[in-house]
């Protein structure tokens, strides 16, 4: 999956650091991150050095005079946020590109660190202001929180749970496709997990509300973070209670339809919890 990266995991603990010339940056402009593509196409992110000199070269615009901000380390490299709206690169090679289409790109490593940047960005730049009292807020020095100076409010990185669940019924697998969205492939029922509940009852109401289905048997998979939407995702495989009619949710799915363990018409492409929970299905290796 995504986060699986051959040399090991992301370091995620927070420091208070500067950044180095050779450290990389990402930029985010709307909602895009700007990438470098290389003769031999692959791709590289910004280094510090180089966004310096954009800097002197173009306006580009930050929240605070706190210009630049550590979020993490990958690969013995630290990596850092451009804290506001990034501006022109005219550097040729420089692209923008969406953040729904990283998931797309080559380099797992690249699409990993600039998805997981990209969530973190978004809780940086929608809490500039204390949502008690308004006041502008603070980085804390030890940890990963903003602070408001005014009232002592603290605002931690926000990361919503929501499952993947894979309903099964016997040999058979329920491959679903969203309704009124640009991902048009087979996927699995998914949904947030509401205040007040469980992950099973997340998994029980998600299949009855989107396809009208009793399931049992609710076994726990595997997680993965999704910065791209501010996601924990976590798998879940269950067993169908009873009838196999499916009653489709049509404001939130196109189509849902039983596929045989032998014929499932979607392949694992090494990126999202989804694809690899029907692999793991198609070899009958999922949790019993
Ligand atoms: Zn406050």
């Amino acid at each position: 999956m995504l986060q699986d990266l051959s040399f090991g995991r992301l370091y995620n603990e927070y420091k208070d650091v500067a950044p180095q010339d050779g450290d990389v940056v990402i930029c985010v402009q709307e909602s895009s991150v700007l990438l470098r593509r290389n003769p031999d196409d692959s791709l590289e992110l910004p280094r510090y050095k180089e966004v310096c000199r954009w800097l002197e070269e173009e306006k580009w615009s930050s929240w605070n005079e706190d210009k630049f901000h550590y979020v993490f380390r990958l690969q013995d490299c630290n990596y850092f946020l451009w804290m506001g709206a990034a501006g022109a690169c005219a550097d040729p090679g420089y692209h923008y590109e969406n953040t729904r289409q990283l998931r797309q790109l080559q380099s797992k490593d690249i699409c990993f660190a600039a998805m997981t940047a990209w969530h973190l960005y978004v809780w940086y730049r929608n809490n500039q202001f204390c949502g008690r009292c308004a006041t502008p807020t603070v980085h804390d020095k030890a940890e990963r929180m903003l602070r408001c100076p005014q009232c002592g409010n603290m605002i931690f990185p926000r990361i919503s749970p929501a499952v993947i669940i894979a309903v099964t019924d016997g040999d058979r697998l329920l491959l679903s496709k969203y309704a009124g969205r640009a991902y048009t492939r087979y996927a699995l029922l998914a949904g947030y997990t509401e205040i007040g509940e469980t992950l099973e009852q997340t998994v029980q109401r998600e299949v009855m509300e989107e396809v009208g289905l009793r399931v049992k048997n609710i076994r726990y998979y595997k997680s993965q973070p999704w910065g791209v939407d501010g996601n924990v995702l976590m798998g879940f495989y269950c067993d169908l209670d009873g009838d196999d009619t499916v009653h489709l949710d049509q404001n939130e799915l196109a189509m849902a339809q039983w596929f045989p363990r032998n014929d499932l018409p979607a392949k694992d492409d090494g990126i999202s919890l989804t694809r690899e929970m029907i692999r793991i299905f198609e070899e009958g290796k999922e949790p019993k």
